[in-house]
């Protein structure tokens, strides 16, 4: 979604309010596609001052991640604040500020790379996900299967070979 910013640019206003829903159906990473499940809704002001541009506000909306235990999707809530830095002037350009070189703004751009730095690194469906057997791969949570359990005390494991030899 482009957002045209001459307004601003063109100091006739040094504030606009932003109240839109994103209609991207998925994202993507350099790893993952994430599909959209409640669309995004961003709630945000940009205000100007000399040559910087705040953009502030809340990101809502849900997406569908891939557990990391048991691989399952599972829909994920987010809600998110919103905090950039824009310039066009080149003399202000580094890493943290987002660089504009004309008067629009890709929001979509912004709101989705600030949902994948949100996202946490280990993402489970929920808080005790069983995960996966690392013997048979089944997955836990539905039900268990018959084999040994892997991180089974090794001198325990030991003892149990000791025995089972006789
Ligand atoms: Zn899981
Ligand atoms: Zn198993």
């Amino acid at each position: 979604m482009i957002i045209n910013i001459s307004d601003l640019i063109g100091k006739k206003t040094t504030k606009k309010d932003i109240d839109v829903v994103l209609d991207s159906k998925s994202f993507s990473d350099d790893y993952e596609t994430y599909e959209v499940l409640e669309p995004i809704k961003v709630k945000a002001t940009l205000v100007k001052t000399e040559d910087m541009l705040s953009l502030y506000g809340m990101i809502n909306g849900e997406i569908q991640l891939s557990c990391s235990r048991c691989l399952e999707n599972f829909s994920y809530k987010l809600q998110l604040e919103l905090q950039e830095e824009l310039t066009n002037n080149p003399e202000n350009k580094d890493d943290e500020l987002i660089f504009i070189n004309n008067d629009t703004l890709d929001l979509t751009e912004i709101i989705e790379n600030n949902i994948i730095m949100s996202l946490p690194i280990q993402r489970l469906c929920k808080k005790d996900c069983k995960g996966l057997c690392q013997v048979c791969g089944v997955n836990l949570n539905k039900g268990n299967c018959n084999c040994e359990s892997p991180d089974i005390d090794p001198r325990l494991a030991k003892l149990k070979g000791l025995f089972s030899n006789n």
